[in-house]
């Protein structure tokens, strides 16, 4: 049974190699450890490990493990989030990286003003067009971009997006690109930059960076220390 420290040892590798493949730095891309469904004892192992930046989706489970791991970490929300908890979502997280409406996004610069901060989001954009998946269209995001950038407490690093599940993660690659591309096209049209590239998961994050992720979303492949474990 491989341990955390395991687990985090050979996506670091798979990461330094994905990034070398595409002729970047691994230093390029940030690893956030989703730990959501994983408790504060599990978690704490990854953080003995070096990891500093990590992944929540709901605001009660991550206030209960945020408040018994404390130290230097960034906690990053990466789930759908409503707009009645904006208000705890700033309390609790460096970073919003599931901003997927301008109704959202101005609650939160409401709040981030109310605790005189100034709060690092990600815009989710869907870009594969698949119906189940929050996220801003690519239109949408290009419409919304300039009234966004606005908001004076809300510092926009880039966009974040979840690819279909494939069993050949090949397959993810035309939405990755698209993120990016999207991006490119944001920055040309508004003079507004963003670096950030949220995008891969435990099953397709090589093929992310090999597209130019900037940031990968990992859980499964870090937590899971059984071959069974359904999470
Ligand atoms: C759960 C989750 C992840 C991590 O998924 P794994 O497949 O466990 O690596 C990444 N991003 C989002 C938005 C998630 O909800």
């Amino acid at each position: 049974m491989p341990t955390i420290a395991e687990n985090l040892a050979a996506v670091r590798a798979r990461i330094q190699a994905a990034a070398s493949r595409a002729g970047r730095s691994a230093a390029d891309v940030q690893l956030v450890a989703v730990s959501k469904t994983h408790p504060p004892e599990i978690v704490h192992e990854a953080i003995a490990e070096g990891v500093t930046v990590l992944g929540e989706s709901r605001i009660q489970e991550a206030k209960a493990k945020i408040s018994e791991l404390p130290g230097k970490l960034q906690w990053h929300f990466i789930g759908h989030l409503q707009t009645n908890k904006a208000r705890e979502a700033v309390e609790l997280f460096h970073t919003i990286q599931s901003v997927d409406s301008v109704r959202l996004a101005r609650e939160l610069d409401k709040f981030a003003g109310h605790a005189s901060r100034r709060l690092a989001v990600l815009l989710e954009c869907n870009v594969s067009g698949e119906a189940t998946k929050f996220g801003f269209k690519p239109d949408e995001v290009m419409e919304a971009l300039a009234e966004l950038n606005r908001l004076p407490r809300l510092d926009i690093q880039g966009l974040m997006t979840m690819a279909p599940f494939f069993e050949d993660p090949q397959e993810a690659r035309p939405t990755f690109r698209a993120l990016r591309e999207l991006r490119d096209q944001l920055q040309v049209r508004h003079g507004i930059p963003l670096p950030t590239l949220s995008m891969g998961m435990t099953n397709d994050f090589e093929v992310a960076i090999e597209e130019g992720a900037t940031m990968v979303r990992i859980g499964t492949a870090i937590f899971r220390t059984a071959p069974d474990d359904p999470s």
